[in-house]
């Protein structure tokens, strides 16, 4: 499902293009199921980096059978049920050899800098592709790898969030979101959640948000305060951006951080430097995960210790549907899209 241009979600069409051929030290990977971030809706809008080539298919999410091992891949064989790791890295800059792969000088994310998993195959290096346990079901798992990752990094490594502490995450609705407050209640904190609508806050309180504030209906910074005597929390995960990084910054407790791993709507935010400096704020940037963060996220994930929250099942076919649905915020967790056999 590929677009030649960018633009509205009207550019996505079916076409056939070439069966990629895997690589030295990569393998080919028959999708059977993949799922949809808002990375891709900024990469269909555009606009376009100099030098991509249309036609571009996107999708950073991949489950599917390994089909065919280019040269010299010995880590995995044809017939294996893989996820994909969508985090792509030179390996060897001097953060790849530090192990901190999201650093990498030449960091990208499938979907993004090179076509994704919107197609039959997709050839990936051999390091990124994990095999999934037998009972592990390609949708569900397709709704795994970035939300779950970016999660883990942002509150496990980079927030370092501990036991008892009090955690605010915004967008609560959106995969990173649902993943994050997962891994707060494992990691023993108390999660609040901003969201809209009286269904998705039922849900962020299902998967374990203690309270979750409407922000059709009360200012999210206020009633954060009071629930919290006017301390504020320890950690704020930000993904909104311009309209709510003032508040998001007001929301947090004296040394708190505030860790942000998104800007859907809108990239320039107002920081009070007063504020900043007084309570000794940490405001810190994260992106997707390393390798080790990879591994440990997903172990969790197939002992069933986290789920993979899916909102909807479209075939393939239906990825404008689904760009259309992610694009108006009616989702809760991931859309998944499956490929036919
Ligand atoms: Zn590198």
């Amino acid at each position: 499902m590929v677009f030649d241009t960018c633009g509205g979600p009207e550019v996505i069409h079916a076409a056939d293009v070439p069966k990629p051929e895997p690589g030295r030290g990569e393998v080919l990977v028959q999708v059977e199921a993949c799922a949809l971030n808002h990375m891709d809706l900024f990469v269909r809008r555009g606009p376009a980096e100099p030098g991509k080539k249309f036609p571009f298919w996107g999708l950073a999410d991949v489950a599917g059978v390994v089909s065919e091992l280019g040269a010299g891949v010995e880590t995995c064989r044809a017939g294996d049920r893989v996820i994909v790791n969508p985090a792509l890295s030179c390996g060897a800059c001097e953060f790849c050899l530090a192990g901190e792969d999201p650093l990498c000088v030449d960091f990208g994310i499938l979907g993004d800098e090179v076509p994704g998993g919107a197609a039959e195959y997709v050839a990936v290096p051999a390091r990124n592709v994990t095999r999934l346990p037998d009972d592990f079901a390609f949708e569900e798992a397709a709704a795994v790898p970035l939300v779950f990752l970016t999660a883990w990094r942002a509150l496990v490594t980079q927030a370092r969030l501990r036991v008892g502490e009090q955690l605010l995450i915004l967008g609560a609705s959106g995969g990173v979101a649902s993943a994050a407050i997962q891994i707060a209640n494992l990691a023993g904190a108390r999660v609040f959640a901003v969201t809209s609508g009286p269904d998705k806050a039922a849900r962020a309180r299902e998967l374990g948000a203690e309270r979750v504030f409407d922000r059709n209906e009360v200012d999210f910074a206020r009633e954060t305060l009071r629930v919290t005597d006017q301390r504020g929390v320890d950690v704020v995960l930000e993904n909104v951006g311009t309209p709510t990084w003032k508040q998001s910054l007001q929301c947090l407790a004296r040394g708190g951080r505030l860790v942000t791993y998104g800007r859907t709507a809108g990239m320039i935010g107002e920081t009070n430097i007063r504020e900043l400096f007084v309570k000794q704020t940490r405001i810190i940037g994260t992106t997707m995960g390393n390798r080790s963060e990879f591994a440990d996220v997903t172990r969790l994930v197939f002992e069933r210790r986290l789920r993979p929250i899916i909102d909807r099942v479209y075939p393939l076919e239906q990825l404008r549907a689904a760009h259309e649905r992610l694009e108006a915020g009616a989702q809760f967790g991931k859309i998944v899209l499956r490929v036919a056999g």
